[in-house]
C-alpha cells in the first residue's frame, strides 16, 4: 500500500474531525546529541536518525496539526482503524 493511500484516515484514540494529512518516510540528520521518540502504535522508542515514518494529523480549522513517529508501515496499519 503506498504511503499516499493513507491520507484522509483516522487513528485509533481520534475522533472523526482528525485526519492524517500526509505520511513521509523520515530521517533525522541534525544530530546534536540522541533525539529519540516514542512510536504512536507500539510505544517502542524509536532513534529519529533512524528511518522511521513521519505522520502529519490535521484537525479542525484553527488547530495545530498534530506529528506522530511510527516506526513504519505495519504500526501505521494498526494505528489506522477505521
Ligand atoms: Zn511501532
Amino acid at each position: 500500500m503506498a504511503l499516499s493511500e493513507y491520507t484522509g484516515r483516522t487513528p485509533r484514540g481520534y475522533d472523526q474531525e482528525t485526519t492524517v494529512e500526509r505520511v513521509a518516510p523520515h530521517q533525522r540528520w541534525d544530530v546534536d546529541g540522541e533525539r529519540q521518540g516514542d512510536c504512536s502504535n507500539c510505544g517502542d522508542e524509536l532513534q529519529l536518525r533512524e528511518k522511521h515514518l513521519l505522520v502529519t494529523l490535521t484537525r479542525k480549522p484553527g488547530r495545530n496539526a498534530e506529528r506522530h513517529h511510527l516506526c513504519g508501515q505495519p504500526c501505521l496499519d494498526e494505528w489506522l482503524v477505521d
